[in-house]
């Protein structure tokens, strides 16, 4: 998802109270930006933050940041939330997640959620997918001991690429589903992204996929 061309996006961003600027001062010291040691969940391309914000306030003991490269798309979290309520447990980051391991320190993140990530279908693009072994191994590096990775798409081909890619990093598959909203079990507590309300709608299954880090 890319909106281009926003007048005043950068700006927006750049001054948001909600955002973390200069993110890598704070690596191992998260806990002071939401002053307390609650858990640390990221989502890595959250776009226009409809999962994360919900999550948030669904869970007020999580500390949330979501993670999104672009100032356009980030902009339309921002928006919405200044009509919203206070939500002293998420921030944001206008990052590539690429940076991810001079932003976190190890063992600082219990939890990364990816949520229709962009699939690259060119084979020589496959390491900026999102569930690339090449990510991985950075998700690895801040993830907590037996911290977790949750993928939810309706792209297959991305799911399986996934699969595989847990598998050859030894990852620990936990649970996995080709039907997340036909599995009663995996549907509870579950919090749709914009891209998950948009494909259901239109019949396309959902699949899930919750890896651990082996250690
Ligand atoms: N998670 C949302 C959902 O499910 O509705 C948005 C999905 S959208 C297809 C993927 C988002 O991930 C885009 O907004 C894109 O800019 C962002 N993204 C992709 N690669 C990224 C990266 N390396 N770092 C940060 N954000 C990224």
């Amino acid at each position: 998802m890319r909106l281009r061309n926003i007048p005043g996006a950068d700006e927006t961003v750049g001054n948001s109270r909600w955002v973390i600027q200069e993110p890598e001062v704070w690596k191992g010291r998260w806990r002071e930006i939401f002053g307390n040691d609650n858990p640390v969940h990221i989502e890595v391309g959250m776009g226009k933050g409809q999962f994360v914000t919900e999550m948030a306030l669904l869970h007020p003991g999580i500390n949330y940041v979501g993670i999104e490269r672009y100032t356009s798309v980030l902009l339309r979290a921002l928006q919405k939330r200044e009509k919203m309520e206070e939500i002293p447990n998420l921030y944001y980051l206008c990052i590539d997640a690429r940076d991810l391991p001079d932003i976190f320190e190890a063992n600082e993140v219990e939890k990364i959620y990816l949520n229709f990530s962009d699939p690259w279908p060119k084979d020589r693009h496959a390491k900026r997918r999102l569930p690339s072994r090449e990510f991985l191994s950075r998700y690895d590096k801040i993830l907590k001991e037996n911290g977790k990775v949750e993928f939810k798409t309706d792209n297959r081909g991305l799911f399986e690429f996934a699969l595989e890619e847990a598998k050859e990093s030894e990852w620990e598959l936990e649970t996995c589903t080709f039907d997340l909203h036909h599995n009663e079990e995996m549907m509870q507590g579950n919090v749709m992204t914009e891209y998950e309300e948009k494909f259901s709608e239109r019949g396309n299954p959902i699949h899930k996929m919750i890896i651990s880090r082996k250690k």
